[in-house]
């Protein structure tokens, strides 16, 4: 499935060695020595965290508004004190995701699920300052908790404007049917006094032409309930550090809002926070032949890049080419008994042999947040690069990481 598929969504930084990312990814990754890493191990670059960091915080200083990581894309907390340098806070789509940012954080904590369970709502007060609720019921359920907790907590809803540019539905918050947020018919039948802040949700590695669009939708729709509340929040989706991502249409339609309406605004970017400042080092266990030849490796797209099988697409390797490039193609496999944990087909110079290294480009996000210990396959290790300061593994995982969860 993900081999005929090209990333559709990242096509941006597809391609093979001419790939300008790929020069790029390269000449980082080179510098690491990746027998310093076990293996499979994510590393997370912090030098290249902090550029991407940088950009966002750049935006932030020209249109005042708020930027939050979104941690369902990346909660590899270690990082969370340099981001706190550099940004707002973090949003959270769970007790936990909002505990864990207020813990190793500790600047602004918002959330929003499309319905919290009653039992964790004192926790979920103590931990964040902002909460996004989904529907009116949930809102009337749970507004005197929110009075009656002893500190001020902003309260928001999710609405849906019904305009949404991406085109796979299980991506897309405004698909027919949807459950994400209220469509203007809904919020016009309620009185939401006492609500502080709109937010939607509607973009996807988007640009800001998407943005504007959408705003124009949301203003549209909703604008005469802004002129009274506090802030709206545009949600994530904005891929911000991309190379081609234009920052000045973001400025434009950021302005556009907090100057018609005096209101503040957030965004909650998670993928842009550490899109292309994560490697996947992971070693080669055999090579075989069926038609074409086939490398196993000791990580699996089932296991520990699952966003592989499931966008789908197929992830940058370094040194690699489009299959047939170069004089050597490998179909990439993982060590599990699925048929379909298939990474991709790449092309290399010189023959693959077990025991050399293959290390898998952008993968910090959506990928330890999502692995799991399918077939008893243990866990990427977690560590940290940066030229002054080298590696650091900060994480291995073993035989009781695999059992606690049975
Ligand atoms: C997924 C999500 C985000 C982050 O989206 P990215 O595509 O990773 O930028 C932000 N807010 C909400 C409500 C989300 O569901």
């Amino acid at each position: 499935m993900g081999i005929t598929l090209e990333r559709k969504l990242r096509s941006d930084i597809v391609g093979g060695l001419a790939d300008p990312f790929q020069k790029k990814a390269k000449g980082r990754a080179v510098k690491m020595n990746y027998n310093e890493f076990p293996s499979p191990c994510y590393v997370v670059d912090e030098d290249l965290l902090r550029k991407n960091l940088e950009i966002l915080k750049s935006v932030e200083d020209r249109t005042g508004c708020h930027i939050l990581l979104a941690q369902k894309a990346f909660s590899m907390y270690a990082t969370f004190p340099l981001i706190g340098q550099y940004l707002d806070g973090v949003t959270s789509s769970s007790l936990f995701e909002a505990r864990l940012g207020c813990e190793e954080m500790g600047k602004e904590v918002h959330i929003y699920a499309p319905a919290y369970r009653e039992d964790e709502f004192d926790e979920i007060l103590k931990y964040s300052g902002h909460i996004v609720f989904n529907s009116y019921t949930q809102w009337i359920k749970y507004r005197d908790k929110v009075k009656a907790c002893g500190k001020h907590v902003e309260c928001g809803i999710r609405i849906n404007p019904e305009y949404s540019e991406i085109e796979t539905d299980i991506y897309n918050p405004c698909f027919t049917n949807s459950r994400m947020g209220m469509t203007l018919k809904n919020f016009e039948a309620h009185d939401f006094e006492g609500i502080d802040g709109l937010h939607f949700h509607t973009m996807c590695e988007q640009n800001s032409d998407t943005l504007w669009r959408t705003v124009q939708v949301v203003d549209e729709k909703f604008g005469k309930y802004l002129k009274n509340l506090k802030w709206i929040n545009f949600g994530g989706g904005h891929h911000i550090t991309r190379d081609d991502y234009d920052i000045e249409t973001l400025v434009k339609s950021i302005l556009f809002i907090k100057e018609k309406y005096g209101i503040e605004v957030y965004l909650e970017p998670g993928e842009a926070v550490a899109l292309n400042t994560g490697f996947l080092i992971s070693t080669v266990l055999d090579v075989m032949e069926n038609g074409m030849e086939i490398a196993i490796l000791d990580t699996s797209a089932a296991c520990h890049m699952p966003d592989v099988l499931e966008m789908p697409y197929r992830p940058n390797v370094i040194g690699a080419g489009q299959p047939g490039e170069y004089q050597h193609t490998y179909r990439f496999g993982g060590p599990t008994c699925l048929a379909g944990d298939i990474i991709g087909d790449y092309s290399f110079r010189d023959p693959l042999r077990p025991g050399d290294k293959v290390v898998f480009c952008d993968m910090a996000i959506y990928s330890m947040v999502k692995n799991n210990t399918f077939n008893g396959v243990n866990l990427p290790s977690i560590a940290l690069f940066s030229e002054a300061e080298g590696a650091r593994v900060l994480k291995t995982f073993g035989y009781e990481d695999f059992k606690s969860r049975l």
